[in-house]
């Protein structure tokens, strides 16, 4: 068991005492760092750490890179490795010291969005090449020596692109919001002045021409699905799911942090991405609606689903089929495509049915639920590991679940979904009338601060539940009577009001 407690890893960074520190500017140690927002540090005040959500680093009050930290003998201590655009980028020299401080993109909650970025191009230095560049070429090379960096609109950056060095100049950074996407990564977008994101290789970049330095452009911009980006003011309430902030967040943190990392680096801290969550807790509390979020969220493609009673009730050999096909396009893509394959992600809801005889001669004696879970277990961390899924398992009883799939490595990230309290009954009660209220269909002497006292030990399902009653209580008072029953002409100005409510509360 975690010695932490509820044997889910805490992943919030830590804070070295005192925030701000200065490092000495030194030359990047090693090649590698020289075109990527990697930089190398050696400092005790930066502790290694297990997931990554602190290795970013705030860099003179203004700039942030992702960090490396390391006892490479090429860096002394106290000293911060920056290659030659990264120097220029923030206006520092060599030996100079700089003000760095661990810098955590989520300290605010949860808050990726998609979208696109524009950006201006121009020279840096006085070399004019008349050949136009191709913006595809140039796009992927932005990509590549910014990747993971997180920019915000105005924020100037350096590159160098066939050895000419480039000023690129944020333009707008555009968000979509999550919670409309679809399935093609289209959806809402909006663009936000405190808008700031983080560059991922599916980022989409337009590029225009700097005034001054009149650069030439060619071909179309790319328009790849989906980029993460954060947005500040972001509320999981926002997408229709009340009272699991704090939930949502810290799996968030956990599934997420470590999925904004290019594989490589995840790699060389030791970081394992997890493969495997499983949310518990009592029936209607909204367990489906965060996996299908999380799913939005890392991956715009639609999520897998199944449930365990439906594997098992197939007949003999239909079960193992089933998982394979589960995992099918996962390991396709695994194969063509390798480190480089999208996410998976596959929701596997009352995942205690295909447990709980495990051992026990499952299925009725047939050994079903044996072969699923280990089957199950091979794709996570055995023979056929795969390593481009997210396992989202749920179930209303935790103690049923195989132990051995609870490990490390496998759905290592455990969140209990609770019932809500009586702010969270708050926040899903106004999710669930947005429509009326926004119509003007809800009486203003609906009082939901108190109809959230009033419903103590209610599930989310169970306000929804809640919320249509008391519209069909509303209906009634339109229905006029006699042989056959009929709308009254009134039925424009039906609203629904708190005696509404209260008569739903006591059916
Ligand atoms: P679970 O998977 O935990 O059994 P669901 O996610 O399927 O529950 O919830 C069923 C329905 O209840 C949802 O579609 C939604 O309408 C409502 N609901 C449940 N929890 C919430 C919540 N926290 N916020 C808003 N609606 C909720």
């Amino acid at each position: 068991q975690d010695p932490r407690g509820h044997g889910q890893h805490d992943m919030r960074p830590q804070q070295p005492p005192g925030g701000s520190f200065g490092l000495k500017t030194v030359r990047s140690p090693n090649d590698k760092y020289t075109f990527s927002n990697l930089c190398a540090v050696h400092s005790s005040n930066i502790p290694p750490s297990r997931d990554g959500s602190d290795l970013y680093l705030l860099i003179k009050g203004k700039y942030v890179l992702s960090a490396l930290p390391t006892n490479d003998p090429k860096l002394e201590p106290g000293t911060i490795g920056l290659s030659d655009p990264q120097r220029t980028w923030m206006q520092a020299a060599v030996n100079d010291v700089l003000d760095v401080q661990p810098y955590d993109p989520f300290s605010q909650g949860a808050r990726s969005y998609l979208g696109n970025m524009d950006v201006e191009v121009g020279f840096a230095g006085r070399k004019t090449p008349s050949d136009p560049y191709d913006q595809d070429e140039l796009a992927q090379a932005f990509v590549h020596t910014f990747r993971n960096q997180i920019f915000a609109p105005g924020q100037q950056a350096m590159m160098d692109f066939k050895s000419v060095p480039l000023r690129m100049t944020v333009r707008t950074v555009e968000l979509v919001d999550i919670a409309s996407l679809n399935a093609a990564g289209g959806g809402e977008q909006m663009t936000s002045p405190q808008a700031r994101g983080i560059i991922t290789p599916e980022t989409s970049i337009n590029f225009f021409k700097d005034a001054k330095s009149q650069i030439n452009l060619r071909g179309s911009n790319r328009r790849p699905a989906a980029n993460s980006v954060i947005r500040p003011d972001f509320k999981f309430e926002d997408m229709g799911i009340g009272g699991l902030d704090k939930e949502f967040s810290d799996i968030f943190r956990r599934a997420f942090a470590s999925r904004i990392f290019p594989p490589g680096l995840a790699e060389k801290i030791g970081i394992q991405h997890v493969r495997g969550i499983l949310l518990y807790g009592p029936p209607g509390t909204g367990k489906t609606l965060i996996a299908r979020q999380i799913g939005k969220m890392l991956n715009a493609r639609e999520p897998k689903v199944i449930n365990g009673p439906e594997v098992l009730n197939k007949y003999v050999g239909q079960s193992e089929e089933n998982i394979r096909k589960l995992f099918a396009d996962a390991e396709k893509e695994q194969k063509e495509k390798g480190d480089e394959s999208g996410l998976h992600i596959i929701i596997f809801d009352e995942l205690d049915a295909v447990c709980k005889q495990r051992g026990s001669g499952a299925g009725g004696g047939t050994g079903v639920g044996d072969s699923v879970v280990n089957q199950l277990l091979s794709k996570l961390d055995g023979v056929e590991q795969l390593n481009n899924i997210l396992l989202i398992g749920m179930t209303n009883r935790k103690d049923m679940i195989d132990e051995a799939l609870l490990r490390s490595g496998r759905l290592e990230v455990h969140m209990e979904i609770s019932l809500p309290d009586e702010g969270g009954r708050a926040q899903i009660l106004k999710i669930h009338t947005t429509k009326m209220r926004e119509n003007g269909k809800m009486a203003r002497d609906v009082d939901i601060q108190e109809l959230a006292k009033l419903t103590r030990n209610f599930s989310g399902a169970e306000i929804s539940g809640l919320v249509k009653s008391a519209s069909s209580f509303a209906l009634q008072r339109h229905i006029k009577g006699g042989t056959v029953a009929a709308l009254s002409d009134d039925i424009n100005e039906m609203q629904i009001t708190m005696a509404d409510f209260l008569g739903a509360l006591e059916e």
